[in-house]
C-alpha cells in the first residue's frame, strides 16, 4: 500500500518500485545497475522485461539520460537480471 510507485522509462507503466529495475548514475557518471536500489543519485526505472530493455536500447533514452555513458556490459547485465529475475524473496 505504501510502496513507492515509479514509472518505467521505456513503456511508461507505473509499478511498485520493487518490481522495477533501477539504474543509477543518470546525468553524471556511468550508468550502473542498482539491484539493491540503494545507490545515491538520480535513478531510472525499467520493467523486468526484454521488450522494455529493447526500447531502452533503441530509443533516445541512452543519450538523454546517460549521455551514452553506460558501464561496460551494463546492457548484458540488465538482460541477465531480467532473465534470472529472482522471486519476491528478500
Ligand atoms: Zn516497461
Amino acid at each position: 500500500m505504501s510502496q513507492p510507485i515509479r514509472t518505467c522509462i521505456a513503456c511508461r507503466t507505473k509499478r511498485e518500485k520493487k518490481q522495477l529495475l533501477r539504474l543509477t548514475g543518470a546525468g553524471a557518471n556511468q550508468a550502473r545497475l542498482d539491484q539493491a536500489q540503494k545507490m545515491d543519485g538520480r535513478g531510472l526505472y525499467l520493467c523486468y522485461s526484454i521488450e522494455c530493455l529493447k526500447k531502452f536500447k533503441g530509443k533516445k533514452f541512452l543519450h538523454r539520460h546517460f549521455q551514452n555513458q553506460l558501464a561496460p556490459g551494463l546492457l548484458i547485465e540488465i538482460e541477465d537480471c531480467i532473465n534470472g529475475r529472482p522471486g519476491q524473496s528478500a
